[in-house]
């Protein structure tokens, strides 16, 4: 599974909403993916706070916001891993 599938049922799964094959799946992806494990956390708190003010549905709009994130960043995390950066501000001397 990848992060776009990961998020694509991300909303699903929190709401309990889907089979246990494919629960099991996004599972074992948040095992080894910690960028969709954050999210997930972070989006179930989101949810909870909704939750808390009666507004049930998560924005499209943040939701939206929530993916590009995670995206963005897995995609940077593949490029440094190719070619690491190495942050290395050369010292004055
Ligand atoms: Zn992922």
């Amino acid at each position: 599974m990848k992060c776009s599938d990961f998020l694509k049922e991300l909303s699903d799964y929190l709401d309990n909403n889907m089979d246990a094959t494919t629960k099991a799946e996004l599972e074992e992806h948040l095992q080894w993916c910690h960028n969709c494990y954050v999210v997930c956390n972070t989006t179930k708190s989101t949810i909870e706070i909704y939750r808390g003010s009666e507004l049930y549905e998560l924005p499209d709009e943040l939701r939206g916001r929530l993916q590009k994130a995670i995206v963005s960043k897995c995609e940077c995390h593949k490029r440094e891993t190719q070619s690491p950066e190495t942050p290395d501000p050369k010292p004055e001397k």
